[in-house]
């Protein structure tokens, strides 16, 4: 069955994930309200690039930020990027405000410098493949907990980690042709679904025990 993916759409470059999501062969549903996460089973969510500042106080306004955590923390994939890095953070440094914070990182915005802070380059993205990386006024990781798994650094600086069932990336990865990171953002996605149905499995055959 196509996969649904949800692509917050309130702020920010969402239509860029649309249109690499939808190279990947899955449906994608855009987020604009409450409603949009019930109106079908998602099976993942992208917080796309934007400005978190706007993005966390839409989200407040519009009801979505406590619906969009209890998903992440029942084991909704998502894919953070740029500023959805920061809206999943549990501490933003040198600032007291958190969004989501459902994920064990430290994020700095800003990191690079106002003036400077865009460029692009090219490095390995889960100790593999090497891979393009755009970077827009972004943020890097300054620091994570011991269960955070480093995807990805630019140097010396952490630049995507992957924590349970988030992925984040302080680059833009919709930004360019390459579709490692949402291939294996999906591979999460499949991860996830391959669980609901064991679990499926299972409870059949208990209540097909208790005849
Ligand atoms: N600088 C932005 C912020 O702090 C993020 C930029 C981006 O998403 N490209 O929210």
């Amino acid at each position: 069955m196509t996969k649904k993916i949800g692509v917050l759409a309130v702020q920010g470059a969402f239509y860029e994930h649309i249109r690499t999501l939808e190279k990947c062969g899955v449906q994608c549903i855009e987020i604009r309200k409450k409603s949009d996460l019930t109106a079908l089973p998602l099976d993942g969510l992208v917080l796309p690039g934007g400005e978190s500042t706007v993005m966390g106080k839409l989200m407040g306004e519009l009801e979505l930020l406590e619906p969009i955590r209890a998903l992440i923390e029942e084991g909704l994939p998502v894919l953070g990027t740029c500023a959805g890095l920061i809206l999943l953070a549990k501490e933003i440094a040198a600032d007291p405000v958190v969004h989501l914070g459902t994920m064990a990182i430290v994020a700095r915005r800003n990191a690079y410098g106002r003036q400077l802070g865009s460029f692009q380059t090219i490095a390995e993205f889960t100790g593999g493949r090497k891979i393009p990386m755009v970077f827009i006024r972004a943020p890097f990781i300054d620091a994570v907990s011991a269960d955070v798994e480093i995807l990805a650094q630019v140097d010396g600086h952490i630049v995507a980690a992957r924590q349970n069932n988030m992925v984040v990336t302080a680059f833009h990865p919709e930004l360019t042709d390459d579709l490692t990171v949402h291939y294996y953002f999906l591979t999460l996605v499949d991860k996830a679904l391959q669980k609901k149905k064991n679990l499926h499995r299972l409870t059949a055959i208990q209540v097909s025990d208790c005849r």
